[in-house]
């Protein structure tokens, strides 16, 4: 449906090759347990993949939302929960620096990070600012040559065992005074205050954050002070762009993993595939996926030719955020009782397709920006 350069070509052919040798054979085991795939990290690291928007001057592959699309999509066929670690690393920290920080700032911290020696995370939401993500509370104080912050993030991917952090904090009085920061895991003040256990995405490491006094070098700030909201909202579009691919990932994956199934399983005599409404749900899913994947690829050029329309954004992840939970669910059907069996993929797919309609804005944030951008409703 889509042309690909000989370039994305192979990229696609590698990522693939990584995910089916190091994501797919422990996405089962990682997500029982927990646990984070650090051996895919290093491997996505040698791909160049962890700075996958960055220049090469810092050892980025410096390629654009389209890629990075695709990148998400392959790897999330495999294991979802890895590539939304991938995603707050990559785009959410890395990208984030690259777009925004100094010179200094990016000699610093960008090696490390795309070498995949540090690993980065992105801290906006709080336990009274989710949605509302301007309500936040988190305080930065100007004290000397540092910063003084003081307050609490929560759902915070890559908080346990994550390095450097992009931070939003409060710098003045006004809603719109967000200024963000570099902060490292080991300045004074910064805890993880809790490792949280969640339903799904359960191989990548979510966490509560607490900045008590912590200790921000001034060289720190990203920007000007009180300016941060512009860069904030480039973030989010990016944001959702790519993050659409994962659910892109998860729909093919239920795709795949029933059409074989539903070949192979007999009923009444015959394969499951003979019966029409089986045929009704399978040509569904197939329709929702190359309709997710023209609105997210589509987007994703119009984002790399400069287009700053936000919405695009938000229809891409609003679309296939409801496509992938409804692709887990109807793949469940299809498997039947053994659809419900965890020795089966499918119930993590769609457990792992829910946090799309949550996470990077949920589906009603999405709803809203669409709405408003459509009816003309002005923020008051
Ligand atoms: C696994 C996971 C990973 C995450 N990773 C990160 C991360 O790395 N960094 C980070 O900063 N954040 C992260 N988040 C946070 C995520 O972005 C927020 O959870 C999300 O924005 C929703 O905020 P909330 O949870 O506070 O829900 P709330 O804002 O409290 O919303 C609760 C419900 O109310 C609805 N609602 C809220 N306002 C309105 C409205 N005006 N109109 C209609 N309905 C409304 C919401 O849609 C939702 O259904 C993560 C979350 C999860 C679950």
């Amino acid at each position: 449906m889509f042309s690909f350069t000989e370039e994305q070509k192979l990229l696609i052919q590698s990522v693939t090759a990584l995910a089916k040798e190091h994501l797919a054979p422990r996405a089962e085991e990682l997500d029982e347990t927990e646990s984070f795939n650090t051996v895919a990290f290093k491997k996505m690291a040698e791909l160049g993949l962890l700075g996958i928007t960055a220049s090469e001057k810092y050892g980025g592959a410096n390629l654009g939302a389209f890629e990075t699309t695709l990148v998400m999509e392959k790897l999330a066929e495999a294991c979802a929960s890895t590539t939304l670690s991938y995603l707050a690393h990559s785009i959410l920290c890395v990208n984030n620096i690259h777009a925004n920080a100094s010179e200094a700032q990016k000699q610093k911290y960008l090696p490390k990070l795309i070498s995949g020696e540090w690993l980065g995370g992105m801290a906006m939401t709080e336990p009274e600012a989710g949605s509302d993500a301007l309500g936040l509370l988190t305080k930065a104080e100007k004290k000397g040559a540092k910063y003084i912050l003081n307050g609490a993030k929560t759902y915070i991917t890559n908080g346990p065992g994550g390095d450097i952090f992009v931070v939003y904090a409060k710098t003045g009085p006004s809603r719109k005074d967000v200024s963000t920061f570099i902060v490292e895991s080991k300045f004074p003040g910064f805890k993880v205050s809790k490792k949280l256990k969640k339903m799904g995405m359960r191989a990548s490491p979510t966490a509560e954050l607490a900045f008590i006094d912590c200790e921000v070098p001034v060289e720190n700030l990203i920007g000007k002070e009180n300016d941060s909201i512009s860069h904030m909202m480039k973030n989010l579009n990016l944001e959702r762009i790519t993050i659409s691919g994962i659910s892109l990932g998860i729909t093919s994956a239920c795709l795949n993993y029933c059409s074989r199934f539903v070949q192979e399983r007999h009923q009444f005599g015959k394969p499951l595939s003979h019966f029409q409404m089986v045929q009704e749900r399978v040509a569904e899913m197939a329709t929702h996926l190359d309709a997710g994947r023209a609105l997210c690829y589509t987007a994703a050029q119009r984002f790399d030719s400069g287009d700053t329309d936000s919405t695009l954004g938000a229809k891409c992840k609003l679309f296939t955020a409801q496509m992938g939970t409804h692709a887990g669910i109807e793949a469940i059907q299809l498997l039947g009782g053994a659809g419900y069996m965890k020795e089966y993929p499918v119930e993590r797919y769609m457990r792992d397709a829910k946090l799309m309609e949550i996470g990077a804005g949920t589906n009603e944030i999405m709803r809203i920006i669409i709405a408003k951008s459509l009816l003309n409703l002005k923020e008051k």
